[in-house]
């Protein structure tokens, strides 16, 4: 298959996006959508809902991409002026679309069960010279053009009625038009071990990979994902190329890999305690029911997570949990001794084969010269064993109660193949 690489950019319209107010979570969405399918995602560029901005995007970015992908200014609203600044680029008149006509006319006596405005009927209203793209969530139709060579896409803003048109229509449409390369990704998820440190463990296997494989370094929070991506004109050759490169990666790193597929930590945990048809339960301090939120978060979390308690207040640990309120006078709930009995009590309370615990000072306020913020104890208890360990974490506020439920999260996954290491002894 003869494949030349097809370059996409992405412009991303809307004065909410150039002053923070909305994040531009389109085009991150649509470069991995893009990339997954084999198309270089070249540029990515916002602009306001200014005429002569979007218009000298649209012919700079044609410059570079054979796809121009457009979101944003669709609204029915008068600062949304896409539309017919597109009618205008490529020379056409707008005219109603009966497809969409139809389709905004049932979602106002389907959903929204008012009468129609002027404004919401025009929103049917497409350039005579495009393809429609019908919205099966929204009232706004998309757009296709065709100019030398060049495709531009203009799709809603509101990020479900895009991902919708994407999904449904748009990608396989280039799957059609374009000869793509076959793009295979192989990702593992690592704990515990800092980037520069996995850099360096791998680095003679990086620097042998060959060119049309490469290898990327996600960092987020304690944990890191590797990722394999090899690129090939043929499906086969190049699944085998990465499936064997990513085993090789796969042991070079066995002591410290969580998961060898695109998942998070609290999945492999629910997993691992699915195969084993164990039970786990938090008392969660700083967190503030974080954990549990994560755990909960994955799909079939009820066979194995049993609850939870939001012990905050000395009272709660004490009276629910049953912390000795001598514990708490003399060590603090901030110490070893806290976080033991938390650990003990919720296992106690909740019937669970493992539980975690976690006490600490998330910040900005609160620290002491003896407990500076980001002091943290977590404690993670199984059959017999209580393990625990103090942090001290020197973020914000949301960074720190995030790694405290990672590194609890992590603790606990290293407390169960800890066990059955001695077990199997
Ligand atoms: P619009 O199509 O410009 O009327 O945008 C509709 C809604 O989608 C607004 O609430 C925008 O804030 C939101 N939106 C627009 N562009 C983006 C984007 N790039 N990422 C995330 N949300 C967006
Ligand atoms: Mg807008």
């Amino acid at each position: 298959m003869d494949t030349t690489r097809i370059n996409a950019s992405i412009i991303t319209i809307g004065d909410e996006l150039l002053i923070g107010q909305t994040i531009d979570t389109n085009s991150a969405w649509m470069a991995q959508e893009l990339n997954a399918i084999g198309i270089w995602v070249k540029r990515r560029v916002a602009v306001g809902d200014v005429r002569d901005e979007i218009w000298n995007a649209l012919t700079e970015e044609s410059k570079h991409s054979q796809i121009v992908l457009i979101t944003g200014g669709l609204g029915p609203t008068a600062d949304d002026i896409t539309k017919p600044l597109l009618c205008e680029y490529f020379s056409g008149r707008l005219v109603v679309d009966e497809g969409a006509l139809q389709n905004v006319k049932n979602i106002f006596e389907r959903i929204i069960k008012r009468p129609m405005l002027e404004s919401n009927l025009k929103q049917a209203e497409v350039p005579d010279v495009c393809r429609v793209i019908q919205n099966k969530r929204g009232t706004a139709p998309g757009m296709w053009f065709d100019k030398n060579d060049v495709v531009f896409i203009s799709m809603p803003g509101v990020p479900h009625e895009m991902k919708g048109m994407m999904t449904d229509y748009v990608l396989p449409a280039f799957q059609e038009k374009y000869s793509l390369p076959a793009v295979v990704h192989r990702t593992l998820l690592t704990a515990g071990v800092g980037e520069s440190y996995l850099a360096e463990r791998i680095k003679e296997f990086e620097q042998a990979l060959p060119p049309n494989i490469k290898l990327a370094y996600l960092p987020n929070y304690g944990l890191v994902k590797l990722r394999l991506t090899g690129t090939g004109s043929d499906v086969d050759a190049i699944t085998d190329e990465t499936e064997s490169l990513f085993w090789q990666l796969q042991d070079l790193l066995a002591d410290v890999m969580v998961i060898n597929e695109d998942k998070p930590l609290e999945e492999a945990i629910g997993r691992m305690l699915t195969d084993r048809g164990k039970t786990l339960a938090t008392a969660e301090s700083c967190t503030g029911g974080f954990i549990s939120s994560l755990i909960t978060a994955i799909p079939g979390s009820s066979n194995y997570f049993m609850g939870g308690v939001v012990s905050y207040d000395n009272n709660i640990k004490q009276n629910v949990l049953g912390v000795p309120k001598k514990i708490l006078e003399e060590k603090g709930a901030v110490s070893e001794e806290t976080v033991i009995e938390m650990v003990k009590g919720i296992k106690r309370l909740m019937l669970t084969d493992y539980a975690i615990a976690v006490s600490g000072i998330m910040g900005p306020g609160g620290g002491t010269d003896e407990k500076p913020v980001g002091t943290v104890w977590i404690a993670v208890s199984g059959k017999g064993e209580t393990v625990c360990q103090k942090f001290n974490l020197r973020f914000d506020r949301k960074r720190n109660i995030e790694l405290t439920a990672t590194n609890a999260l992590n603790a606990l996954r290293l407390l169960i193949i800890n066990e059955e290491n001695s077990n199997s002894k």
